[in-house]
């Protein structure tokens, strides 16, 4: 199994997380909300084979921690995936926003004079304005949106763009998130928990949790839960391969 968004350093005992025996069979993208969390995240997955760090500035942070990008683009070149980034236009966080574009802009910039990296990007209340972000700098990498909750128009225009996207068992609970599921390419959708941020019924979900990502998609793509397994595998296999 798949997740490929999580925060792993965020639950209250990450490492609990890490050693139990069902994490070991998955593959783990590990996102990061600060540069500072980078190390730490390194040295909790050190013995994990299929987890890797995702590399991140969180949007929802910018507003006070907008200095840090410099940190952040001086690490750049040693990390492969790059997430949690974006922006994230809810009421609470209006006041940063412009703030957000700009380091957002920046992330992006960097990874084109990188050579490209793959990005998780969160998108809340703010498609539009991550879409012209990233349409503006083509080489930036293979977007991966993550938990997308935009229109069915704006779905198209990022398919057009060549996105991939990440989704997770809560987007997959609402009739909304189902729909624009089943309009995403299929092979280009990965799955996702988000947790600890993202729970049910009270309780974070875990990374293998993605297994109830997998049973909405079953439904959605009218298959065999077996051709789900292998498809999220050579879709992982097919991203990676392009970015490695
Ligand atoms: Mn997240």
């Amino acid at each position: 199994m798949i997740d490929f968004h999580c925060h792993l350093d965020l639950y209250p005992d990450p490492k609990a997380i890490v050693n139990r025996p069902e994490l070991a069979s998955m593959y783990v993208l590990a996102v990061t909300t600060t540069p500072a969390a980078w190390e730490g995240n390194q040295e909790l997955v050190r013995h994990q084979k299929r987890v890797r760090v995702a590399f991140g500035l969180h949007p929802e942070l910018v507003g006070q921690r907008a200095q840090e990008i410099d940190h952040f683009i001086e690490l750049l070149p040693h990390a492969r995936y790059v997430g949690e980034v974006g922006l994230d236009g809810s009421p609470q966080l209006r006041w940063s926003f412009h703030k957000q574009d700009e380091v957002f802009r920046r992330i992006l910039q960097a990874c084109r004079a990188e050579g490209g990296r793959v990005l998780s990007i969160h998108s809340r209340r703010a498609t539009e304005e991550v879409l012209n972000a990233i349409s503006e700098e083509k080489s930036a990498g293979t977007p991966i949106l993550h938990w997308f909750s935009g229109t069915a128009k704006q779905l198209e225009r990022a398919i057009g763009m060549g996105c991939w996207f990440s989704v997770g068992p809560r987007m997959l609970a609402s009739d909304a998130g189902r729909r624009l599921a089943a309009a995403m390419p299929p092979d280009r959708v990965l799955t996702e928990t988000d947790g600890p941020f993202a729970s049910q019924q009270g309780i974070s979900l875990v990374p293998w949790d993605v297994r109830y990502a997998e049973e909405a998609l079953q439904q959605i793509w009218q298959t065999r839960q077996i051709a789900v397994k292998e498809r999220l595998l050579g879709n992982l296999r097919s991203l990676l391969g392009k970015d490695a």
